[in-house]
């Protein structure tokens, strides 16, 4: 049997607290053995208070950045400089352009860059993709709609540039859309309102189309209280196609085809593993770009001041 590859994990927030160090737990191709924290230690790892001070002190082969997009490109730039394996959180980073340099860099340098979408890896998704392969689609609803007081409490990043705002969660969606749908997809016009008092859209909606001219509307709002709603619509030929819940289960005309538990981050720990076995990297800017695009061509709206 091979050894597992060592991992240092960067920024113990959220995301890493709740899905990257269980993940971590159950994948036996990786072994986690230093983290990186401003603020935190873990019991039984090396602990650093930055990732420069873990690339000088510890030879983990492989780097899993949770830390907000915007500083990620140093620290994946860092990383790839001495030879170590990258897996980036989703949104890859603050820029597309800055995502297209770490994988040239990651190229140059021999080593894999993963850029994660685990949205992609939720339970139905791929069901989704092939049902679509086959399918003649007539229209594509999005509606992304979350309360950002409850989910991100207190993340200044968030609503500053290069933070997203309501794209955070939203971009999740788009990199559903753009792994089921069988064909390119690009913006035609996007509206974005934006709280007097933030720099970053607190509700979002854009016009799509695939190359064939099937519209795509979505509509991502963070002002949603009471239920939450992280649904996918797709009119086809043959009935409806309806993803609910971040594309853990899946409808065609109302009968459930899947309903899956969440193994999202386990999947994305497996998939990071099995690139740096086989040399290569997974950088997918797809959903990335049309966000970047929205910003092209926004119609802009200022709302209230937002007091989160
Ligand atoms: P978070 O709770 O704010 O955690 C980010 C961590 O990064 C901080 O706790 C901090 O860890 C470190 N950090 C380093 N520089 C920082 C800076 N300048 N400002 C703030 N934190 C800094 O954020 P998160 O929700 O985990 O999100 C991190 C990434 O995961 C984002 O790209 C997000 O889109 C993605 N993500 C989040 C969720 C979610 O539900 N929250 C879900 C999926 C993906 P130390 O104190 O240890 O240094």
């Amino acid at each position: 049997m091979t050894h597992p590859i060592s991992l240092g994990l960067v920024g113990l927030g959220t995301i890493a607290r709740n899905q990257h160090l269980p993940s971590l737990a159950d994948t036996p191709a990786l072994c986690l053995e230093a983290i990186a924290s401003r603020n935190a230690t873990l019991e039984g790892v090396a602990c650093y208070s930055d990732i420069q001070h873990m690339l000088a002190g510890s030879d983990v082969a492989a780097i899993s950045l949770c830390t907000p997009p915007q500083g990620r490109f140093e620290q994946a730039a860092a990383a790839i400089a001495v030879g170590r394996h990258v897996m980036l959180e989703k949104p890859p980073g603050a820029s597309v352009s800055e995502v297209q340099a770490l994988a040239r860099l990651a190229d140059a340098r021999g080593v894999t860059l993963f850029s994660t979408w685990h949205s992609r890896e939720a339970a139905a998704v791929e069901k989704a993709r092939d049902l679509l392969a086959t399918a003649e689609i007539k229209a594509v609803r999005i509606s992304w709609r979350e309360d950002v007081r409850h989910w991100h409490p207190g993340q200044e990043w968030i609503w500053q540039p290069g933070g997203l705002g309501v794209f955070d969660p939203g971009i999740n969606a788009l990199s559903i859309l753009t792994r089921i749908m069988p064909e390119p997809i690009h913006l035609s016009r996007a509206m974005l309102e934006v709280p007097a008092n933030k720099q970053a859209p607190i509700g979002a909606e854009l016009q799509m189309l695939s190359a064939s001219g099937t519209p795509i509307d979505a509509v991502f709002d963070w002002r949603q209280t009471g239920p939450q709603t992280w649904d996918i619509e797709i009119d086809t030929d043959n009935g409806s196609i309806v993803l609910r819940d971040g594309g853990a289960t899946l409808h065609q005309d109302g009968t459930c085809l899947v309903a899956a538990k969440d193994e999202e981050y386990r999947r994305l720990y497996k998939r990071f593993a099995e690139l740096i076995a086989a040399g290569q990297s997974e950088v997918d800017l797809a959903p990335m770009q049309l966000v970047a695009d929205a910003f092209l061509l926004a119609d802009y709206r200022q709302t209230d001041a937002f007091h989160d």
